[in-house]
């Protein structure tokens, strides 16, 4: 049973690199290959439909009686095969690929045109966080409309299609199924939501008196905020964008005693509607993509983004042990989180400890801004898979005034929110976990000084078992209560 299990388990991680490969190869090129992707799809179907595989597993588990005592790697491995078997249920139908891919497809495709002009998504964002004249920032932001129409009626098919097929396993709706995945419910999931709401109130009113000072209007525009933004961390950017985000991590890097040229990781830069990437086509081959930026983002970017790597790099060589999205995440910012830490910015900035602490207070203006976009988008998600064939301008339209308390006419959604829906809370989940975390390791297991390897242990300590125990236990198990995240939860 052990090598049974461990066989579909080595080709079902083989199918995962492919896809890896496949769609790094897309978003490198702008052309994704669907008809590989169809491939895929049918080889994991094909992989799925081996004789018996359901009763095999179940025989597996029934020989411990109780899932939640399941202690061995087998037995841990069945009852993940056994999620994923229902997860192919959905994902299965060859119409919901098809869908998915086409919308994937037109987005790597598209660049963004600017005056008339195709700027791609790097220069959008350096409009948006630099350029004074509002007129321009109101075109660059903008600009995402073309894509938006031209995916608008195959979007709503999927969420169709995906409701349909996630009604016939018994969810109300995809998002609700692709929720469970992650071990979440939407009432938790909504409960959890308002009290981030809550967390983030205060500094995202001062962030919106502050904007509407510098804009010089009381009608603050969703194209205002990253110039904002960029002004509040000006001091902190103009030191991080004299130093290169890859110098900077690989110095870090060494201090850990970690050498990334050692690593099976690779770093590009390419200009992409994420600012950056980490793919995974087989497990001596990480690929991470950065966008162009510089600043405190674009190290936040390289930092996040090699968490990832990392993450990847330590986890068991299993396609059922590999951990999700809410794990993944949390990792990935706690990673980036050394660049929040006043003993880092001291040490590889020039920043005195007054200029540290001011900029410290700023990012968590910006952070409310960046946290609440997540929600307004999770919300959204929701709300057009709960009611398929409604506006999605009005949906967006109505979320932003509540959740931004910004008016706008026009919606600029996420094609992200439409293919992946449920994955953007991770997000917000993993900036209040990964600042537990970072308290936890800084209280608990480090000195002074010893920070960072502190730091590195407890990283270790939770993603090497990948998910032999549920990451909600792992990090149960150093005082997190994921039950209880309304506790301690603070920008
Ligand atoms: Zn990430």
């Amino acid at each position: 049973m052990k090598k049974w299990i461990n066989d579909i388990d080595s080709q079902l991680l083989e199918i995962r690199n492919q896809y890896g490969h496949t769609y790094y190869q897309g978003f490198k090129t702008g052309k994704l290959n669907t008809d590989i992707l169809k491939d895929l799809a049918d080889q994991q179907n094909a992989l799925f439909s081996t004789p018996s595989i359901v009763e095999k597993t179940e025989q597996i588990l029934a020989k411990t009686g109780n899932i939640s005592s399941i202690t061995s790697e087998t037995q841990r491995k069945a009852s993940l095969l056994l999620k994923l078997l229902k997860q192919e249920e959905v994902e299965k139908s060859l119409p919901l690929v098809m869908a998915k891919s086409k919308i994937l497809q037109a987005e790597n495709a598209f660049v963004p045109s600017i005056d008339d002009k195709q700027q791609g998504y790097s220069k959008r964002r350096e409009i948006l966080s630099q350029c004074k004249d509002r007129k321009k920032r109101y075109d660059a932001y903008f600009s995402l409309q073309p894509l938006l129409q031209s995916i608008e009626r195959e979007s709503h098919d999927l969420i169709q299609l995906a409701n349909e097929a996630s009604a016939k396993i018994g969810y109300s709706n995809y998002f609700d199924f692709c929720l469970s995945q992650d071990d979440i419910n939407s009432n938790q999931l909504e409960n959890d939501i308002e009290n981030a709401l809550i967390a983030t109130e205060e500094s995202y009113k001062n962030l919106l008196e502050f904007s509407r000072q510098e804009i010089g209007t009381n009608r603050i525009e969703m194209f205002d905020f990253q110039l904002v933004n960029a002004k509040l961390l000006k001091e902190a950017d103009r030191q991080f964008t004299r130093k290169s985000k890859i110098s900077d991590l690989k110095k870090t890097l060494n201090s850990l005693a970690i050498n990334l040229d050692e690593l099976p990781v690779s770093i590009e830069v390419i200009d992409s509607p994420n600012a950056g990437t980490c793919f995974v086509l087989g497990s001596n081959d990480i690929r991470l993509t950065l966008g162009s930026e510089a600043g405190y983002f674009g190290h936040y970017v390289a930092f996040h983004e090699f968490g990832h790597a990392l993450h990847y790099s330590l986890q068991p060589q299993s396609a059922l042990l590999r951990d999700n999205g809410i794990c993944m995440e949390t990792m990935a910012d706690f990673f980036a989180n050394m660049l929040t830490d006043s003993e880092w910015l001291s040490e590889y900035t020039s920043m005195t400890e007054k200029e540290i602490n001011n900029y410290l207070e700023m990012k968590k203006l910006v952070d409310s801004y960046r946290v609440r976009t997540m929600i307004r988008d999770t919300t959204f998600e929701f709300e057009i898979f709960k009611c398929p064939g409604e506006s999605f301008e009005k949906i967006w339209s109505n979320l932003n005034k509540k959740i931004m308390g910004v008016s706008s006419d026009k919606a600029i959604w996420s094609p992200f929110s439409v293919y992946r829906p449920a994955y953007t809370k991770n997000y917000v989940y993993s900036h209040f976990l990964s600042k537990q975390l970072a308290e936890i390791s800084k209280n608990k297991f480090g000195i002074q000084g010893k920070k960072r390897k502190a730091m590195l242990s407890l990283f270790e300590r939770i993603t090497t078992p990948g998910n032999m125990t549920q990451f909600k236990e792992r990090i149960k198990s150093i005082g997190i209560d994921l039950d209880q995240l309304k506790v301690n939860i603070s920008l």
